[in-house]
Order: C-alpha cells, then sequence, then structure tokens
C-alpha cells in the first residue's frame, strides 16, 4: 500500500519527438495519458507519442472537482462508472503514484416529491446493478453531515436523499502525473508545448498530425483534446454531437472542522466538499452558454455562494479564495463517445463533459483496447458515436447537476 499523506517525488522523463509513431494520442489530459499507460502496460505497445498543447494536465483534468462516483441514470453507465472506480481502487499502487484517494461517500439531497421520485429509482437501478445507493431520512442524512441545515434555510427543506457510500476524491493533478510518469517508465513519449494544429490525410484515411516542428505520422491518431475535440474532429471531416460550455468552481480559505462527505444538490445544482487542504470546494452547473473561454464570472459566485449557503450556513463566514473553469465536452445525451469515427485512423475520447474525472481508468483502458486489438469491449460498445445515427441514445441525468 502507498503511505497515505506521503507527498512521493514524480519522475518525468520526457523525450524528443520521433517522426513516426505506431499511435499519437492528442491531448495530455487523464485520457490521453491513461491510454498511453495501458497500451503499455497491458498490451506492450509503448511506441506511443502524447501530444500536449500546453502542460499535462492543463485542461479539465487539472481544473475539476475531483469526485469520483458511480451512481449513474443508465444501467450502461453504471456498469462503466462501476468498472472505473474499482480501478482507482488500487490505482495508487498500480501507478506507484500517491494521488490522496479519500472515501467520503456522496449525499444527494432532494427538496421535492418528484427529486424524492427519482432519487428512489436511481438507488433501485444502481442496486440492481451492484452499486451500492440508498435512501436516507433527512435525520440520517444530518447525521453524517452535521452541518448540513435539514430547513435549507428556510426555504428549500429537505426531504430525503440518496446515499452512494463509494463515493471518493483523488487529487486531480497527481493522477495525471501518476499516469503521466507510469507511461514514460514504460517508453511512451509524453511531449509538450506541441500543439497539433491539422490531420496528415491519405484519401480518406489519417495518417499523421500537424505540428509547428512538423508532421508526425502514425498508424493510429487518438484525440483525447477535452473541449476542443470539435475543432479536431472537423479537420477529418467528422462532425460531432458535441457543445462545448465552460464549467466553473472555487474554494473558499480553510475550514477549521471536519467536513465528512460530498454533499450534492440536484434541484439547486450545486455541491461542495472539503479538500486535503481543509478548504470548501464549490461547482455547480455548466455554464448554459456555449463557450471556449477560461474566464470565470462574478455572477457563477454569487449565485453558487448563495445556493450552497442555503445549505450549509457555515459557509457564509468563510471567503473565496479562488476562482477558475474549464471547457467541457457535453454530448446530445450527457454519455461519452469513444471508438470509431467512421474515418480510418482516427479515434475519439469525448463526450466526457462535466463527468469525465472519474473515467480515467476505465476511458483509458478500454480506448487502449480498441487500440491495441481493433475491438470494441463490451463496456464501451454503447458509447460508439454511430448510436446518434441509430437512434440509441444513453440520456443519462446522471451525469449532470453533480459531478
Ligand atoms: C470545474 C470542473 C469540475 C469538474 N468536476 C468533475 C468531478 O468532480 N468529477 C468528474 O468525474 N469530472 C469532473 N469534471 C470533468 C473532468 O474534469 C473532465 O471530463 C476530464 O478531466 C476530461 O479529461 P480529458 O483528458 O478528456 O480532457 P482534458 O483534461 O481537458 O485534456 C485535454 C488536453 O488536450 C490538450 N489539447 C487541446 N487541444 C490540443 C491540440 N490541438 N493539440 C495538443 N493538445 C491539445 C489540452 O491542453 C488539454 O491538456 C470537471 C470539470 C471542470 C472544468
Amino acid at each position: 500500500m502507498i503511505e497515505e499523506g506521503v507527498e512521493r517525488r514524480i519522475a518525468f522523463r520526457w523525450a524528443q519527438p520521433k517522426r513516426t509513431y505506431d499511435v499519437v494520442i492528442v491531448g495530455g489530459g487523464g485520457h490521453g495519458l491513461a491510454t498511453a499507460y495501458y497500451l503499455a502496460a497491458r498490451h506492450g505497445i509503448s511506441d506511443v507519442a502524447v501530444l500536449e498543447a500546453r502542460y499535462i494536465g492543463a485542461g479539465n483534468s487539472g481544473r475539476n472537482t475531483t469526485i469520483i462516483r458511480a451512481n449513474y441514470g443508465v444501467p450502461e453507465a453504471v456498469r462503466f462508472y462501476g468498472h472505473s472506480v474499482d480501478l482507482y481502487a488500487t490505482l495508487e499502487d498500480e501507478l506507484e503514484c500517491s494521488f490522496i484517494h479519500q472515501a467520503k461517500g456522496l449525499i444527494w439531497l432532494a427538496h421535492t416529491e418528484t427529486a424524492m421520485r427519482a432519487e428512489r429509482a436511481r438507488s433501485l437501478l444502481n442496486l440492481a446493478c451492484g452499486i451500492e445507493t440508498v435512501m436516507i431520512t433527512p435525520q440520517e442524512a444530518k447525521g453524517l453531515c452535521p452541518q448540513l441545515d435539514l430547513s435549507g434555510g428556510g426555504r428549500y427543506p429537505v426531504l430525503g436523499a440518496s446515499y452512494h457510500p463509494r463515493a471518493s476524491t483523488a487529487r486531480h493533478d497527481r493522477v495525471v502525473w501518476g499516469y503521466a510518469a507510469a507511461a514514460m517508465r514504460r517508453g511512451v513519449h509524453v511531449i509538450q508545448g506541441t500543439p497539433v494544429t491539422g490531420l496528415l490525410r491519405d484519401g480518406d484515411r489519417v495518417t499523421g498530425v500537424e505540428t509547428a516542428s512538423g508532421p508526425i505520422r502514425a498508424r493510429v491518431v487518438l484525440s483525447a483534446v477535452g473541449g476542443n475535440v470539435t475543432a479536431l474532429a472537423g479537420q477529418a471531416g467528422v462532425r460531432l454531437p458535441i457543445r462545448t460550455h465552460p464549467l466553473q468552481a472555487f474554494v473558499t480559505n480553510g475550514y477549521a472542522e471536519d467536513f465528512g462527505p460530498i454533499l450534492s444538490d440536484t434541484e439547486l445544482l450545486c455541491y461542495a466538499s472539503q479538500t486535503g487542504r481543509g478548504q470548501m470546494l464549490v461547482g455547480a452547473e455548466f455554464d448554459p452558454q456555449p463557450s471556449y473561454s477560461l474566464r470565470s464570472s462574478f455572477s457563477f459566485l454569487q449565485s453558487a455562494s448563495a445556493k450552497i449557503v442555503h445549505l450549509l450556513p457555515f459557509m457564509r463566514d468563510l471567503r473565496i479564495l479562488r476562482q477558475w473553469s474549464g471547457i467541457c465536452d457535453i454530448s446530445a445525451d450527457f454519455s461519452p463517445i469513444l471508438g470509431a469515427t467512421g474515418v480510418d485512423g482516427f479515434l475519439v475520447t469525448t463526450g466526457w463533459g462535466t463527468w469525465g474525472f472519474k473515467a480515467i481508468p476505465a476511458g483509458g483502458e478500454a480506448m487502449a483496447e480498441v487500440i491495441a486489438t481493433g475491438r470494441t469491449p463490451d463496456l464501451i460498445a454503447p458509447f460508439a458515436l454511430d448510436r446518434f445515427a441509430a437512434d440509441h441514445l444513453l440520456a443519462d441525468q446522471g451525469s449532470t447537476g453533480t459531478r
């Protein structure tokens, strides 16, 4: 077991780019790096380059609120995220990297009968799929989270909640670094400061990428570029049902008491947890206006703090230290899009939206299998791009609202 709380030095082995690789992965976020790691570790394929425009973890993988859970709303997603939660459980040992993985449990509050029905349905579906999510009374919620005001500030009384005990958090940038270092140890090249500016084509096939320092050829190109995906896929002539929306978050100064669980509210659309430094970390719904802007807004601070204070009055006395945003690849049905695009040599891992941090291990493992074997594992078969044309959408409201 990796010792808890110990900061281990992570050793990176940076490389100069070659002109040809078996696999080029565009984007050094969690999904790109995890795919590279599993290609090398599970399939012995290390002739792989991960090209990152800025620095690894510069995108959403280094900006998220770190919630890991499996209590989704459709069976395909519950199975997929359940597997990712299982992989996270042993990942610190596998990557030989501590990332402060902490079990917390997740409370999803309901204030109306409609929300209670939705939470009961979620709980039954999760249990049927082997994932523990149980209904709890307001008093039981208060027992798990003594700071919770059950009257909701007098405006939003709590009728009940669902509780998902396996939910956890992990330090996001160290997850990214852990995958990068473990992939590098196996011979993968991770190259920072290298934006991909175009795709090389040979007829209908993608055969590599363009960069400022010249073309790089590859048998397979995987797009793992987060909110920038429609631009890159467009270069391959692939039109994706994705819109890019900013998602914001903030942290406060330290709260001296322990705040145990992750507290979420699908009706008020806000959530809070406590970081390892004691700060309160708060998030809300994605911005309604599509945009590539990383600017955060005062209106987000106002609305998210007003909502969270109704539930957690102690937060009135805290100060906001920092706010930030990321740009999220939101798919039309709130589920990911994985694998083939209809263009030979060009694959995508996208549609991770506001919920893809928890999916990094399972998404990377599955995409590595697709690339290495040409076969799509059953776990991700429902998430193929062609589901949109076939009218088999996986509308999953369990993805939205809370991360
Ligand atoms: C505020 C916020 C809170 C969130 N909270 C949670 C949460 O609690 N739980 C959860 O599960 N998920 C959460 N998410 C979502 C999660 O962070 C993302 O879904 C996940 O990190 C996506 O990983 P990725 O590797 O696909 O993309 P990213 O991490 O965004 O990586 C993409 C990378 O590609 C690079 N890139 C882009 N274009 C190019 C190019 N042309 N050439 C080379 N490189 C390029 C970018 O610089 C970036 O580093 C949150 C997101 C945000 C913004």
